[in-house]
């Protein structure tokens, strides 16, 4: 008897383990990674059969409340970020509220200004941004509807960005609320397809998938810390490994068609000269415009180089969150400086012909840990177009890199 009481007694105390686990309920304190990191998987989101869903009982559960009381949906003239929603508010210095039950992960200044990302028990993520005051920190459990933020004015407009994420990737609020913040009847399930991306699909009572919400891929995951400021060997020379990039493995795999925003390096160019060349030791791709034209970052980062670097000449080289670096070089002019935050598209030099030249254009390097790599695996140069494949870099041991597109 009393054997079959601390077998049933184990058995409960493991189920109720298991419930806890299972929806992430118990994390109260997250790695230094989790606590920086914006864009970052939810460790064993899907560990419960390789998929997760999410039911509006789900999210009624979770106390799903709209972020802004009396808030309105309005689109900014410049619109940074095209997946959530800019919420506004006539009251200065608006609350901005936990949609849902959950713990906080991340509190810091990011891209996005004062940013709060919450954990909650569903899987999902809701991330708040442009703050004046922040009142949570890493770790506190919040209600739905508990303040967690303090909103900030910008040119007489005091709004929230608001946007969900699903194992660190970003997706429209639209996909579970209306623009007036009420629940939508729908039930999503997630998942990781055979390619490692995030999916996810609507489905109804009898668990039939209807459709896919159209996510809008806001950035890939970020595998690089950008806010850790570079050291002088970082600033001063071009070749230099990336940390945390091979921290925890040999390898790792950059899915371009959910690397967010990007931008051609040239546009317009045609290539002069390719990577390896004739004498296969060209460790750029050789791009000509007219003088003077702009250089443009491939995509967002912060700019690790500034100056003059030998037979180079002016050169820039960008950082980027997804483990990649870009150079560009023989500049006229650079007009960036290291330290940096550039967004893909933005102008960081004009064309030259300093260094080592003889006519004026881009020399354009891609580099994984400071060693180049051939840009044609990332751009298609005849179409100027970011290519829509995967590539996986390894380190070997004599410090070189390989590329593998699958
Ligand atoms: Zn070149």
């Amino acid at each position: 008897m009393a054997k079959r009481i601390v077998i049933l007694c184990m058995g409960l105390l493991l189920a109720l383990f298991l419930s806890f686990t299972e929806r992430n309920r118990d994390r109260v304190s997250f790695s230094r990674t989790e606590r920086r990191m914006l864009h970052i998987p939810t460790p064993g989101l899907f560990d419960g059969g390789g998929y997760f869903t999410v039911t509006p009982d789900d999210l009624k559960r979770d106390g799903w409340c709209f972020p802004v009381r009396d808030g309105v949906l309005f689109t900014p003239e410049f619109r940074h970020q095209p997946v959530g929603w800019y919420i506004m508010s006539a009251e200065e210095g608006h609350e901005v509220r936990s949609a849902m039950e959950g713990v906080v992960r991340l509190v810091r200044k990011t891209d996005l200004g004062r940013t709060v990302v919450v954990l909650h028990p569903n899987g999902l993520e809701t991330v708040y941004a442009h703050h004046d005051r922040t009142l949570v920190k890493s770790g506190d459990y919040v209600a739905a509807g508990q303040p967690i933020a303090l909103a900030e004015a910008d040119h007489g407009v005091v709004y929230t960005y608001f946007t969900l994420m699903a194992d660190g990737v970003a997706l429209s609020p639209d996909v579970i609320a209306d623009s007036s913040g009420r629940l939508k009847p729908v039930s999503l399930k997630f998942w990781r397809d055979a390619d490692g991306a995030v999916r996810a699909t609507y489905f109804s009572a009898g668990t039939v998938e209807e459709r896919n919400p159209d996510f809008e891929w806001e950035h890939g995951p970020e595998l690089v810390d950008l806010d850790r400021p570079f050291t002088a060997m970082e600033r001063q020379h071009v070749g230099v490994a990336t940390p945390g990039l091979f921290e925890n493995a040999q390898t790792f795999t950059l899915d371009l068609s959910r690397a967010g925003k990007w931008c051609y390096p040239l546009p317009g160019a045609k290539v002069i000269s390719p990577y390896g060349g004739k004498r296969k030791n060209h460790t750029g791709t050789d791009l000509k415009t007219r003088p003077n034209d702009k250089i443009r970052a491939v995509f967002d980062g912060v700019v690790r180089f500034s100056g003059k670097y030998s037979a180079y000449g002016n050169m820039v080289v960008v950082r980027h969150a997804n483990g990649l670096e870009t150079c560009y070089s023989h500049n006229a002019r650079n007009l960036v400086k290291s330290g940096e935050r550039v967004k893909a598209g933005e102008p960081i030099a004009t064309v030259g012909r300093t260094g080592r030249a003889t006519t004026e254009h881009c020399h354009f390097e891609v580099r994984v840990n400071g060693v180049p790599f051939n840009s044609d695996y990332v751009f298609d140069h005849s179409r100027h177009a970011l290519r829509d494949v995967r590539l996986t870099f390894r380190r070997k041991s004599n410090g070189s890199i390989s590329v593998k597109t699958d």
